[in-house]
């Protein structure tokens, strides 16, 4: 048959995000979502008995060029809501808080402030939902998260901390076209628009999803991330347990650490500043398809999560959250909670959750024209987003850019070829990795050389005009 099916969306743009949302709809079961290669997700076809002119997998795609996109999403989805306030950076608000749990240990194993485990628990005690259904560990090797549906406490608590590693949601999609019931889910913006253009498409999913619950994303990791990281731990065997995000007592916030138990017991640990933030920043193992995404604050979800990453919160080690809402039922939980005493929490102005994500931002937005232009100059085909593809970055931006491209698409590719003989092999991987990172750093800091006498002169015209108004007062 011939229409476009997600498999081969993928095929040609190479720019699924392994959301799982096409498998989950496919009217014939006809997707199965697999680890590709690299440790990412993909569907892939079972069969080839796609209906007549279907196209579903397509029209729900979250990266399918259609000529929605997130803005004309989000004005249908909240745009009357009473009160409902808009940010380009942001997509709507009703209200913003900055805050943690103070229930039980929700904070001590969230991520942040542990304020969606609360969320979580708090919209099944008031009854409000009857299921949740978020990421949860596994402990099976090749597959250490993944989507599951709960209507208890202690496993939501279990599924506390963000999984860096790739999930995919055919599963409870389907769980939820099957089984009557009000749902909530947590997931990445990508995720969230996903299910909203399915929810369009099925009567079921739009009924039975009562609430969404957005996480910022900066970007993904593959599967080949997490084994990374265990080998620079020290950790060899095929991992069993995995936490993105331990917390050091004392330590500022943004330093947590990766910690690995593999079949065998032993255990690894890594800080972001001995490794993790190299990897990350450079956007090794980070899917191409993170590279065209535009929407940092889950544009669609109900409510949308993040690290508190403001100087004077980022030093208190145990987390914070901040956190935007965008329906009433949301903002009434999250001020009850305040004034029960389950939540220590305050207003903060939308300025300030924007500042927080400047550098999220400065990735997915102010740097994605370039990011769009460069990919088509290279022939490849991207969806139209709400940026237009340009090339005026100044030069070092467009240096940072196209290394950290490079880094982007090495690390996928040099990771399978030296990850065959063991540990030697990725002690290559590390050594030609980090002469791209030289090779970055020398270029910003030579950037940084370049416009200094700019910013001198600068500082020279400012000194000379305070000067001068000084003398006409
Ligand atoms: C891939 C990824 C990238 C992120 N990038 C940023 C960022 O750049 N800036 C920022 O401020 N915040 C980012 N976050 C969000 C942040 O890490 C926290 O998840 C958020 O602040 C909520 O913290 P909490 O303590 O309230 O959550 P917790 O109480 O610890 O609960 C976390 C919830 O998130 C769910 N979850 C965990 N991993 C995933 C996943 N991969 N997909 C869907 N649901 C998941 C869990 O099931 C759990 O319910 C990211 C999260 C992820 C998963
Ligand atoms: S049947 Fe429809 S949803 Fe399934 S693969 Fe074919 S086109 Fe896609
Ligand atoms: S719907 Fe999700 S899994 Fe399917 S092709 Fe699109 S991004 Fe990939
Ligand atoms: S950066 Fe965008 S595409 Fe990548 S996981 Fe996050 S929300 Fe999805």
């Amino acid at each position: 048959m011939n229409v476009p099916n997600s498999a081969e969306i993928i095929k040609q743009n190479n720019l699924c995000i392994g959301c799982g949302v096409c498998a989950g709809l496919c009217p014939t079961q006809g997707l199965v979502m697999e680890f590709n290669l690299y440790g990412e997700y993909n569907p892939v076809r079972r069969n080839s008995d796609c209906f007549e002119n279907c196209g579903l997998c397509f029209q729900v795609c979250p990266f399918s060029d259609k000529e929605e996109n997130e803005d004309s999403l989000a004005k249908i989805i909240f745009g009357n809501i009473e009160g409902i306030k808009h940010r380009p950076e942001t997509g709507y608000y009703l209200d913003s808080y900055v805050g943690y749990s103070k229930v039980c240990d929700h904070r001590a194993n969230g991520a942040s402030g542990g304020v969606a485990t609360w969320l979580l628990e708090t919209l099944l005690a008031k009854r409000i939902i009857d299921y949740v259904i978020c990421v949860t560990p596994h402990q099976e090797p090749e597959k250490l998260f993944r989507f599951a549906v709960f209507d208890t406490f202690e496993p939501i608590r279990r599924s506390a901390r963000s999984a860096y590693y790739p999930v995919e949601m055919s599963e409870v999609v389907r769980y939820i076209i099957e089984n009557e019931g009000r749902y909530a889910i947590s997931g990445l913006p990508c995720f969230i628009k996903g299910l909203r253009l399915a929810a369009r498409k099925n009567k079921k999913l739009r009924d039975r999803i009562r609430i969404t619950i957005g996480l910022v994303c900066g970007q993904m990791k593959s599967k080949h991330y997490t084994s990374y990281l265990a080998f620079l731990a020290g950790v060899r065997g095929p991992l069993l347990e995995v936490n993105f995000r331990g917390k050091p007592l004392g330590v500022p916030a943004n330093n947590y650490f990766f910690q690995c138990t593999d079949q065998e017991n032993n255990q690894g640990k890594l800080f972001c500043r001995d490794g993790i933030d190299k990897v990350w920043n450079n956007r090794w193992f980070t899917p191409r398809a993170c590279s065209f995404c535009d929407d940092v604050f889950a544009e669609l979800a109900d409510v949308v999560l993040m690290d508190a990453w403001l100087p004077e919160y980022i030093v208190d080690w145990k987390g914070t959250n901040l956190i935007i809402v965008r329906v009433p039922l949301l903002r009434q939980a999250i001020e009850s909670g305040i004034e029960e005493g389950q939540l220590e929490g305050k207003r903060i102005s939308i300025d300030r959750i924007i500042q927080s994500q400047l550098g999220v931002l400065n990735v997915k937005r102010n740097k994605l024209a370039y990011r769009l232009y460069l990919a088509k100059q290279k022939g490849a085909v991207v969806p139209t987003k709400r940026e237009a593809p340009s090339g005026e970055a100044n030069f070092f931006t467009r240096k940072e850019i196209e290394l950290k491209d490079k880094m982007q698409e090495l690390s996928r590719e040099l990771f399978l070829q030296c990850t065959d003989g063991g540990e030697r092999n990725l002690k290559t991987f590390s050594d030609k990795m980090d002469r791209l990172v030289t090779e970055l750093e020398n270029w910003a800091r030579f950037g940084r050389i370049v416009r200094l006498p700019a910013r001198e002169i600068r500082k020279v015209a400012r000194e000379i005009g305070r000067v001068r108004k000084i003398g006409r007062i």
